[in-house]
Protein backbone atom coordinates (compact mmCIF):
# COMPACT_ATOMS: atom_id res chain seq x y z
CA UNK A 1 0.00 0.00 0.00
CA UNK A 2 1.10 3.60 -1.12
CA UNK A 3 1.75 5.65 2.18
CA UNK A 4 -0.12 8.06 0.67
CA UNK A 5 -3.35 5.35 0.63
CA UNK A 6 -2.08 4.60 4.12
CA UNK A 7 -2.06 7.94 5.67
CA UNK A 8 -5.40 8.91 3.80
CA UNK A 9 -7.01 5.51 6.16
CA UNK A 10 -5.31 6.65 9.17
CA UNK A 11 -6.48 10.21 8.75
CA UNK A 12 -10.09 9.16 7.84
CA UNK A 13 -10.07 6.79 10.47
CA UNK A 14 -8.95 9.28 13.22
CA UNK A 15 -11.61 12.18 11.62
CA UNK A 16 -14.66 9.35 11.96
CA UNK A 17 -13.31 8.27 14.84
CA UNK A 18 -13.99 11.86 16.24
CA UNK A 19 -10.17 12.30 17.51
CA UNK A 20 -10.08 15.82 15.46
CA UNK A 21 -11.83 18.74 14.57
CA UNK A 22 -12.05 19.73 10.87
CA UNK A 23 -9.23 22.14 11.23
CA UNK A 24 -7.12 19.84 13.08
CA UNK A 25 -7.83 17.67 10.51
CA UNK A 26 -6.39 19.93 8.21
CA UNK A 27 -3.63 20.66 9.93
CA UNK A 28 -2.59 17.00 10.28
CA UNK A 29 -2.65 16.80 6.04
CA UNK A 30 -0.47 19.89 6.11
CA UNK A 31 1.61 18.89 8.23
CA UNK A 32 2.26 15.03 6.35
CA UNK A 33 2.30 16.86 3.12
CA UNK A 34 5.11 18.88 4.21
CA UNK A 35 6.66 15.56 5.66
CA UNK A 36 6.73 13.97 2.25
CA UNK A 37 10.27 14.41 0.68
CA UNK A 38 10.83 17.56 -1.15
CA UNK A 39 10.88 17.22 -5.25
CA UNK A 40 14.82 16.52 -6.04
CA UNK A 41 16.60 20.12 -6.98
CA UNK A 42 13.77 22.03 -4.81
CA UNK A 43 15.41 25.40 -3.20
CA UNK A 44 15.26 24.74 1.32
CA UNK A 45 15.81 26.57 4.11
CA UNK A 46 14.97 25.99 7.99
CA UNK A 47 13.62 29.58 8.39
CA UNK A 48 13.11 31.50 5.10
CA UNK A 49 13.42 35.05 5.17
CA UNK A 50 14.51 38.20 2.78
CA UNK A 51 16.47 41.52 3.20
CA UNK A 52 15.94 44.40 1.19
CA UNK A 53 18.94 46.57 0.61
CA UNK A 54 17.40 50.16 -0.21
CA UNK A 55 20.57 51.47 -0.91
CA UNK A 56 20.43 50.32 -3.78
CA UNK A 57 16.83 50.19 -4.20
CA UNK A 58 16.92 53.47 -4.09
CA UNK A 59 18.92 54.07 -7.50
CA UNK A 60 16.36 53.46 -9.36
CA UNK A 61 13.21 55.43 -7.24
CA UNK A 62 10.42 54.65 -10.22
CA UNK A 63 11.55 50.77 -10.58
CA UNK A 64 8.64 48.46 -10.09
CA UNK A 65 10.20 45.42 -11.71
CA UNK A 66 10.07 43.60 -8.49
CA UNK A 67 6.43 44.19 -8.32
CA UNK A 68 5.82 43.61 -12.00
CA UNK A 69 7.20 40.10 -11.95
CA UNK A 70 5.49 38.72 -9.02
CA UNK A 71 2.19 40.06 -9.98
CA UNK A 72 1.92 38.78 -13.26
CA UNK A 73 3.30 35.03 -12.09
CA UNK A 74 0.85 35.18 -9.55
CA UNK A 75 -2.11 36.11 -11.67
CA UNK A 76 -2.52 39.36 -9.41
CA UNK A 77 -5.29 41.26 -10.83
CA UNK A 78 -4.90 45.38 -11.52
CA UNK A 79 -7.93 46.55 -10.37
CA UNK A 80 -8.83 49.95 -10.91
CA UNK A 81 -10.56 51.03 -8.06
CA UNK A 82 -7.56 51.99 -5.33
CA UNK A 83 -9.83 51.07 -2.18
CA UNK A 84 -10.23 47.76 -3.33
CA UNK A 85 -7.05 46.75 -5.16
CA UNK A 86 -5.29 43.29 -5.00
CA UNK A 87 -1.43 43.66 -4.18
CA UNK A 88 1.16 41.15 -3.25
CA UNK A 89 4.31 43.50 -3.14
CA UNK A 90 3.73 47.33 -3.39
CA UNK A 91 5.48 50.11 -2.44
CA UNK A 92 5.08 52.10 0.56
CA UNK A 93 6.51 55.87 1.95
CA UNK A 94 8.95 55.07 4.86
CA UNK A 95 7.28 57.05 7.17
CA UNK A 96 3.99 54.53 6.72
CA UNK A 97 6.11 51.46 6.30
CA UNK A 98 7.99 52.00 9.74
CA UNK A 99 5.01 54.49 11.71
CA UNK A 100 7.94 56.82 12.25
CA UNK A 101 6.64 59.71 14.22
CA UNK A 102 9.88 61.84 14.81
CA UNK A 103 9.44 64.44 12.09
CA UNK A 104 13.39 64.77 11.78
CA UNK A 105 13.52 60.92 11.07
CA UNK A 106 10.90 61.88 8.55
CA UNK A 107 12.50 64.60 7.12
CA UNK A 108 15.66 62.60 6.31
CA UNK A 109 13.57 59.62 4.91
CA UNK A 110 10.07 61.19 2.96
CA UNK A 111 10.75 60.74 -0.37
CA UNK A 112 11.82 57.46 0.25
CA UNK A 113 9.64 54.38 -0.94
CA UNK A 114 10.22 50.80 0.23
CA UNK A 115 8.87 47.35 -1.37
CA UNK A 116 6.66 45.79 1.28
CA UNK A 117 4.85 42.39 1.91
CA UNK A 118 3.78 40.01 3.74
CA UNK A 119 6.58 39.78 6.42
CA UNK A 120 6.32 35.93 7.19
CA UNK A 121 6.00 36.37 10.74
CA UNK A 122 7.37 33.89 13.27
CA UNK A 123 3.76 34.50 15.23
CA UNK A 124 1.81 35.74 12.87
CA UNK A 125 -1.73 36.87 14.22
CA UNK A 126 -3.28 36.12 10.97
CA UNK A 127 -3.10 32.44 11.35
CA UNK A 128 -4.24 32.22 15.03
CA UNK A 129 -7.34 34.23 13.84
CA UNK A 130 -8.08 32.24 10.80
CA UNK A 131 -10.91 29.44 11.30
CA UNK A 132 -10.91 27.75 8.82
CA UNK A 133 -6.68 26.45 8.59
CA UNK A 134 -6.80 28.51 5.14
CA UNK A 135 -3.91 30.27 6.26
CA UNK A 136 -0.62 28.24 8.44
CA UNK A 137 3.36 28.69 8.87
CA UNK A 138 5.27 25.78 7.60
CA UNK A 139 6.97 23.67 10.10
CA UNK A 140 9.31 23.12 7.45
CA UNK A 141 10.85 26.77 6.52
CA UNK A 142 8.66 28.82 8.20
CA UNK A 143 6.92 30.46 5.19
CA UNK A 144 3.41 31.61 5.80
CA UNK A 145 1.23 29.63 3.54
CA UNK A 146 -2.71 30.42 2.01
CA UNK A 147 -4.74 27.74 0.95
CA UNK A 148 -7.81 29.75 -1.36
CA UNK A 149 -9.85 26.59 -1.51
CA UNK A 150 -10.29 26.93 2.04
CA UNK A 151 -10.81 30.57 2.23
CA UNK A 152 -14.07 31.55 3.12
CA UNK A 153 -13.70 35.22 2.96
CA UNK A 154 -14.22 36.20 6.31
CA UNK A 155 -11.13 38.91 6.10
CA UNK A 156 -10.23 38.32 10.18
CA UNK A 157 -6.78 37.53 8.91
CA UNK A 158 -6.71 41.39 7.25
CA UNK A 159 -8.13 43.02 10.37
CA UNK A 160 -5.29 40.90 12.26
CA UNK A 161 -2.26 41.78 9.98
CA UNK A 162 -0.87 45.08 11.32
CA UNK A 163 0.84 45.54 8.12
CA UNK A 164 -1.76 45.47 5.72
CA UNK A 165 -0.42 42.56 3.67
CA UNK A 166 -3.80 40.87 2.72
CA UNK A 167 -5.94 42.10 -0.21
CA UNK A 168 -9.74 40.32 -0.32
CA UNK A 169 -11.16 40.00 -3.95
CA UNK A 170 -14.29 41.96 -3.80
CA UNK A 171 -15.11 41.02 -7.20
CA UNK A 172 -14.05 38.22 -9.63
CA UNK A 173 -10.32 38.99 -10.38
CA UNK A 174 -10.22 37.32 -13.59
CA UNK A 175 -11.38 40.12 -15.43
CA UNK A 176 -9.13 42.47 -14.38
CA UNK A 177 -6.08 40.40 -15.99
CA UNK A 178 -4.56 41.39 -19.11
CA UNK A 179 -2.93 37.92 -19.11
CA UNK A 180 -2.82 34.80 -17.25
CA UNK A 181 -0.28 32.35 -16.07
CA UNK A 182 -1.45 29.11 -17.10
CA UNK A 183 1.10 27.59 -14.30
CA UNK A 184 -0.50 29.25 -11.78
CA UNK A 185 -3.99 29.28 -9.80
CA UNK A 186 -6.55 32.55 -10.64
CA UNK A 187 -8.27 33.07 -7.18
CA UNK A 188 -12.17 33.95 -7.36
CA UNK A 189 -14.66 36.37 -6.07
CA UNK A 190 -14.49 36.28 -1.85
CA UNK A 191 -11.04 35.27 -0.90
CA UNK A 192 -8.54 36.44 0.59
CA UNK A 193 -4.84 36.25 -0.94
CA UNK A 194 -1.15 37.28 -0.39
CA UNK A 195 2.66 36.77 -1.13
CA UNK A 196 3.68 32.80 0.14
CA UNK A 197 7.32 33.38 -0.73
CA UNK A 198 7.11 31.89 -4.19
CA UNK A 199 6.40 28.57 -2.38
CA UNK A 200 5.67 27.16 -6.20
CA UNK A 201 9.26 28.53 -7.29
CA UNK A 202 10.85 27.05 -4.57
CA UNK A 203 9.69 23.80 -5.08
CA UNK A 204 11.50 23.73 -8.11
CA UNK A 205 14.82 25.47 -7.57
CA UNK A 206 14.03 28.93 -8.66
CA UNK A 207 14.10 31.73 -6.13
CA UNK A 208 11.03 34.07 -5.21
CA UNK A 209 10.28 36.26 -8.99
CA UNK A 210 10.63 39.40 -7.04
CA UNK A 211 14.72 38.43 -6.06
CA UNK A 212 15.27 36.92 -9.72
CA UNK A 213 13.65 40.58 -11.35
CA UNK A 214 15.02 42.73 -9.05
CA UNK A 215 17.67 44.71 -11.69
CA UNK A 216 20.00 46.01 -8.64
CA UNK A 217 20.09 42.58 -6.52
CA UNK A 218 18.64 44.67 -3.43
CA UNK A 219 16.25 41.37 -2.49
CA UNK A 220 18.50 39.10 -0.81
CA UNK A 221 16.56 35.73 0.17
CA UNK A 222 17.99 32.97 2.24
CA UNK A 223 18.29 31.08 5.10
CA UNK A 224 17.56 32.88 8.63
CA UNK A 225 18.83 30.10 10.33
CA UNK A 226 22.10 29.03 8.68
CA UNK A 227 24.96 31.76 9.97
CA UNK A 228 26.77 30.81 6.73
CA UNK A 229 24.19 32.20 4.63
CA UNK A 230 24.27 35.80 2.55
CA UNK A 231 21.54 37.15 4.33
CA UNK A 232 22.79 36.27 8.21
CA UNK A 233 26.05 37.92 6.70
CA UNK A 234 24.00 41.03 6.01
CA UNK A 235 22.34 40.97 9.32
CA UNK A 236 25.32 40.36 10.99
CA UNK A 237 27.50 43.17 9.23
CA UNK A 238 24.51 46.21 8.30
CA UNK A 239 22.35 47.79 10.92
CA UNK A 240 18.83 46.33 9.67
CA UNK A 241 15.15 47.29 10.34
CA UNK A 242 12.01 45.24 10.26
CA UNK A 243 8.54 46.75 10.34
CA UNK A 244 6.68 46.94 13.97
CA UNK A 245 8.62 44.65 16.25
CA UNK A 246 7.05 45.90 19.24
CA UNK A 247 3.46 43.95 18.19
CA UNK A 248 5.82 40.98 18.89
CA UNK A 249 5.08 39.13 15.51
CA UNK A 250 8.81 38.55 14.68
CA UNK A 251 8.59 39.82 10.90
CA UNK A 252 11.30 37.99 8.96
CA UNK A 253 11.28 40.33 6.38
CA UNK A 254 14.67 42.78 7.07
CA UNK A 255 15.62 46.17 5.54
CA UNK A 256 19.08 48.13 5.18
CA UNK A 257 17.25 52.19 5.14
FE1 LIG B 1 0.38 37.41 8.52
FE2 LIG B 1 0.57 40.01 7.96
FE3 LIG B 1 2.61 38.75 9.21
FE4 LIG B 1 2.08 38.22 6.61
S1 LIG B 1 2.74 40.21 7.48
S2 LIG B 1 2.48 36.73 8.24
S3 LIG B 1 -0.15 38.41 6.56
S4 LIG B 1 0.55 39.09 10.04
Amino acid sequence: MSMDRKLFLKITGCALAGAFTGEQLLQVVDAQAEAASPAPGALKAKRWGMLIDTRKCRRADDCDKCIQACHEIHNVPSVPDKTREVKWIWKESYEHAFSVESEYANEAFEQRLLPVFCNHCDEPPCVRVCPTGATWKRESDGIVMMDWHRCIGCRYCMAACPYGSRSFNWSDPRKYLERTNAGFPTRTKGVVEKCTFCSERLAIGEPPACVEACPEKAMIFGDLADPKSEIRRLIREERTDRRKTELGTNPEVFYIL
